[in-house]
């Protein structure tokens, strides 16, 4: 499915979805957030900034096979000279090769033809497993280095808030060492790259286009191919940075493709995170990825008892779900949302289309259910991201109007992670909703505010149609 964005932002229910408070962004990679166009811009700009490779890249087929991403070095390009680039067969694996060395070297079309390639390798077509080994692994490594990442989070809060997004939780994966500015020596841990984080977000919330942004929070991400070893590592990583900064770790995910590590095989070492949590007195939610898939596969349906069992306050994608009323029963009791991305799923080629999409079976059952929009840099453009998918959720389903929207937006606010809250205290809360006293009750108030005058505004704006006829 290819839309007309051009067009489609011409019409007046654009105009009207644009400008609908859109509550929370629940699902959502921080990596995909990154407009690629922006981070190629600001690697080129940074000073330092390297490009390494596993092996050389002296052949067009072999830029699938090869790991290639970026780290800062201070390093002296004259260092480096007279030492081959990855685009020669005689490249030492792991050397580091100054961008700018790379890109005029580029073999087809030199520094031109470097950015495009580059570009192309941030946003493949071909679906999920190639977008997960090639750009996340690109972008992450830009993403830790330190000016490059405030520099990207800066343009990525000013994009969610220009779309009505008022919270959100990114999941990241920390794969790369980080490294602060101007240093080689990378940070022993996650610490300084949460405290950029939050010196960002608070430096953003205090400008003009900030002002009724609520904020966002990470969900920390780990990935399921790991070995166990390299994942209690990573599990370490993520209670460190919760003890430093609480305020930036919401939950904890784990996402991999299906045939990597089910969730049942996870369950130990998910359970040793668990503890090491309670030893530290930390509050860090499960927030699984879980049914994945719409095909009829055990393992992924499998996944979704596990996510339930284990406690997961939200589940995401939930594809499968749909087809067993006792999880759907389950999940209504256990109070679950299930964060859909029709959008992305399609893109990925997990769907064929909004229409065979299970969101419209899992609302007519009365799942809680949130939009979010999982990879829009493979939308190819980053602006209006979650405009984008209630635009298609409204158009693509004739049983969802503006009261479908407004109740999944309501949804993502009271499913938000706002504080840390144990078990118990983030039940009852979410059973007072608008009622209760603390972070989102206010937050459930003020959106009705909020969405009383839009709706006022739309009367206003748009007297004579109705939602139905700018379909
Ligand atoms: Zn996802």
């Amino acid at each position: 499915m290819s839309l007309d964005w051009e067009k489609i932002e011409r019409t007046d229910l654009w105009k009207i979805l644009q400008k609908l408070p859109k509550g929370s962004l629940l699902h959502a990679s921080l990596h995909a957030a990154v407009d690629v166009d922006y981070l190629i811009e600001t690697a080129f700009s940074t000073p330092g900034i390297h490009v390494y490779a596993t092996r050389h890249l002296a052949s067009p087929d072999d830029s699938n096979e090869v790991s290639f991403v970026f780290q800062y070095s201070s390093g002296s390009a004259k260092d480096t000279e007279d030492k081959p680039t990855m685009w020669s067969a005689t490249y030492e694996p792991l050397g580091l090769v100054p961008l700018e060395r790379a890109a005029s070297s580029f073999p087809d079309g030199g520094e031109a033809g470097f950015r495009a390639w580059l570009k192309s390798q941030c946003t493949p077509k071909v679906g999920f497993l190639d977008y997960q080994r090639r750009a996340m692994p690109i972008v992450n490594s830009l993403l830790s280095y330190e000016p490059i990442l405030r520099s990207c989070l800066r343009h990525v809060f000013a994009q969610i808030a220009a779309d009505g997004i008022g919270y959100v939780e990114f999941r990241h994966i920390f794969n790369f060492p980080y490294h602060k500015q101007g240093r080689d020596t990378p940070e022993e841990d996650y610490g300084e790259w949460c405290h950029a984080f939050q010196d960002e977000l608070a430096r953003f919330r205090g400008t003009a286009e900030g002002r009724g942004f609520h904020g966002v929070r990470i969900i920390w991400t780990s990935r399921r191919s790991l070995s166990n070893r390299a994942l209690s590592e990573s599990m370490t990583y993520c209670v460190l940075a919760k003890c430093d900064y609480p305020e930036v770790i919401s939950g904890f995910d784990i996402v991999g493709e299906r045939d990597e590590r089910s969730l049942t095989d996870l369950v130990p070492i998910l359970f040793w995170f668990r503890k090491q949590c309670v030893e530290e007195g930390l509050e860090i939610p499960f927030v699984f990825h879980a049914g994945e898939s719409l095909r009829n596969e055990d393992e992924a349906d499998q996944g979704l008892f596990d996510a339930i069992l284990l406690g997961s306050r939200r589940i995401c994608q939930g594809l499968s779900l749909h087809k067993h009323p006792l999880l759907i029963d389950s999940i209504k009791e256990k109070k679950i949302l299930v964060e859909c991305s029709p959008m992305s799923d399609e893109i990925l080629g997990l769907t064929d289309g909004i229409q065979t999409h299970p969101l419209s079976v899992l609302l007519s059952r009365g799942v809680p259910v949130s939009l979010g929009t999982d990879v829009p840099g493979l939308l190819g453009q980053n602006a209006h991201i979650l405009t984008r998918q209630f635009w298609q959720a409204i158009h693509g389903l004739d049983s969802m109007g503006l009261a479908g929207l407004a109740m999944m937006v309501e949804n993502s606010i009271r499913w938000s992670c706002y504080e840390d809250q144990p078990t118990g205290e983030w039940l009852s809360d979410l059973r007072e909703g608008i009622l209760g006293e603390g972070v989102r009750a206010r937050q459930l108030q003020e959106w009705y505010a909020e969405f009383e005058k839009f709706c006022e505004w739309v009367t206003q704006e748009f007297a004579d149609i109705e939602v139905d006829e700018a379909k």
